[in-house]
């Protein structure tokens, strides 16, 4: 039997920037198209939230509402946030259950990027247990370290300092019955993916940035934002097996159609 009872996704806003990050194809040269046109896209920000009987279980927390005043320049100008209200604060999206901050059980980040690790302080004082593959933790401060800030951000990473992390090590790694993490990597060196089997039997993968739109599953292949590409390509093929045995539905976090596809937070999926 498993512990999840409902599955929720969260709105975290808006970004946009240009297609090359996503697919190598976007605005490649080529020899017959020599001089192509640059495709500039928008992607929803979105969070996963699980009702599960060891508690409120959150994946990832979205953008920093002040990313514009408190980011390097160069992320916003490449990665500019382009909608973000009040209602897309985790605060507040928590609050259309009636749940506060500190009703939360576990966080799991998927990686550090600016974009998924903007609103964990918030939970920082509750200290709840934020989950975080090893590599990413190591990988993030590395380059903060070496003062490459780009999609890790020390506006992000500083006020986590002796927060409640905890390191995940292991290909798999099961919370509790029905909620998997599985390594990915490829995006990142400790990127991972959230696997949810609910109470009524659904199995979801929920990809965080290992895939960022469904074109990528289609094409196999990433553009800019991708650092390792066996591992990257291994993860697809897996997910693409799981979804096929297992009914599997995998929903792209970033996809520009993920608000047609699937109902906001109080709604649940199912
Ligand atoms: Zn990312």
């Amino acid at each position: 039997m498993s512990v999840v009872r409902r599955v929720y996704l969260l709105d975290y806003g808006w970004l946009a920037g240009d297609g090359g990050w996503f697919l190598p194809g976007w605005g490649a040269a080529t020899y017959s198209e020599k001089e192509p046109k640059r495709v500039w896209i928008e992607i929803p920000i979105s969070g996963v939230l699980l009702d599960t009987d060891i508690g409120y279980v959150l994946f990832d927390t979205g953008i920093a509402p002040d990313a514009w005043e408190t980011h390097t320049r160069a992320v916003m100008e490449a990665f500019p946030l382009i909608r973000f209200e009040d209602d897309n604060r985790v605060e507040n999206q928590l609050r259309k259950l009636d749940l506060k901050p500190e009703d939360i059980a576990f966080i799991i980040q998927s990686h550090l990027h600016f974009d998924h690790v903007g609103q964990t302080a918030v939970f920082k004082d509750s200290n709840i247990p934020i989950i975080v593959h090893k590599k990413e933790l190591q990988f993030a401060l590395l380059m903060l370290w070496m003062g490459k800030e780009g999609a890790y951000q020390s506006a992000n990473l500083d006020p986590l300092r002796g927060a409640n992390w905890h390191i995940i090590d292991l290909p798999v790694f099961e919370l509790a019955e029905g909620i998997k993490i599985y390594f990915s990597g490829g995006h990142t060196p400790g990127h991972v993916v959230l696997s949810v089997k609910t109470k009524n039997g659904s199995t979801y993968f929920f990809t965080g940035d290992h895939i960022h739109l469904p074109r990528e599953l289609e094409v196999e292949s990433k553009g800019w934002l991708l650092a390792d590409y066996d591992e990257w390509l291994t993860f697809v093929k897996q997910l693409k097996i799981w979804e096929r045995a297992n009914r599997a539905k995998i929903v792209i976090c970033h996809d520009p159609d993920l608000w047609k596809k699937y109902p906001k937070i109080p709604k649940p999926l199912e």
